[in-house]
């Protein structure tokens, strides 16, 4: 029997007031819209490379050009924005410190429970109570930065917000504040309705002016991945250039310079990270703190030397005898 689409979009919109979402939107991946979607992704990822690609977006193009190949047995997809603001604080995570001389910044969003887990059960839950909904059982998989989808622009293409100067996508109420997450399914659903939105950034710019190292152009759809301090400290490896170091600044893990001013967002405050701490103490006991965070994606041994850059970016006596003992930590693999 056909889904109704009015019964069916007052389930989604519960969904969203139940699980806390800031919006759920559903593409159906056999529906002819898709066919332009897929022509900008086509354009976009294997035209020519934008040499400013970090590798892992150079190496997963082909996939990220077009999600029917990168999941050949799903018919619908769901595409979910959840408010970083909303996730629980982690209890359990690095000690901080007033001490302004051996601080360094973390986005505030990694002293929540780590949104990969967090968004995953939430889908997963909301996969269940559509399952309940419909009355059948159907396949799904849910990904949380899992796949190498063009989430992003998915959720912009669906209507569930748009793509800022800041490479962020901004949602209706939540500015740049939201982490993303799909759930694919073998099902054909009816797609929902744009929400009414579109990105103030022509009448904004704070983020270009803020960006402290030029990522952001200003120019729509353009943005210096490669300069930006959340490639420079999860994803760069190895040495760290003077320049990239210096890009720093005071930052270990991310950087919420441009999202925090995003008219709309309410993301978590960045925490001042105890640099001391984070150096000398044993392997275990961090490595223990950091495996169930958002930092276990870059790992200790780039967050320790994304450290001793920062320590190095605002010099002091203290700073001086602990870099003494890391001199070799600014290459670290
Ligand atoms: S800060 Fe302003 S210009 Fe930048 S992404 Fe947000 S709305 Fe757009
Ligand atoms: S995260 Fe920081 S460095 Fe990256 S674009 Fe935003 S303001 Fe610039």
């Amino acid at each position: 029997m056909p889904i109704n689409k009015k019964s069916f979009y007052s389930f989604i919109e519960s969904e969203c007031g139940v699980r806390g979402f800031s919006g759920i939107a559903v593409l159906n991946l056999s529906a002819g819209k898709l066919i332009p979607f897929r022509d900008i992704l086509a354009k976009t990822y294997l035209g020519n490379q934008n040499p400013d690609w970090p590798e892992y977006m150079r190496r997963t193009a082909e996939l990220r050009a077009d999600p029917i190949k990168l999941l050949p047995w799903a018919k619908s997809l769901a595409i979910f924005a959840f408010p970083l603001n909303s996730i629980p604080v982690n209890e359990n995570f690095l000690p901080q410190t007033d001490n302004d001389e051996l601080s360094g910044l973390v986005a505030g969003y990694a002293g929540r429970i780590d949104y990969h887990s967090y968004l995953t059960e939430k889908i997963y839950i909301f996969a269940g109570s559509l399952q309940k909904y419909l009355g059948k059982n159907f396949g799904v998989e849910i990904f949380v930065d899992t796949k190498p989808l063009a989430e992003k622009s998915l959720a912009a293409f669906s209507g569930l917000g748009a793509v800022g100067l800041n490479s962020c996508l901004l949602c209706k109420g939540e500015g740049g504040g939201t982490c993303l997450g799909v759930l694919a399914m073998d099902i054909e659903l009816p797609e929902t309705e744009p929400v009414d939105f579109s990105a103030p950034c022509s009448a904004c710019g704070i983020c270009v002016d803020r960006c402290p190292t030029g990522a952001i152009t200003g120019k729509p759809g353009e943005f210096k991945y490669k300069k930006c301090r959340s490639y420079l400290t999860m994803e760069k490896k190895g040495v760290l250039e003077e320049d990239d170091r210096k890009n720093l600044g005071e930052w270990i893990f991310g950087c919420d310079i441009c999202t925090s001013p995003c008219p709309g967002s309410k993301i978590p405050p960045p925490l001042k990270v105890d640099l001391e701490w984070l150096l000398l103490e044993d392997d275990s006991t961090v490595g223990k703190i950091i495996k169930n965070s958002a930092l276990s994606y870059p790992g200790l041994k780039l967050l320790r030397r994304n450290a001793v850059c920062v320590l190095g970016n605002k010099p002091s006596a203290k700073g001086k005898s602990i870099l003494a003992k890391f001199a070799g930590l600014a290459n670290a693999n």
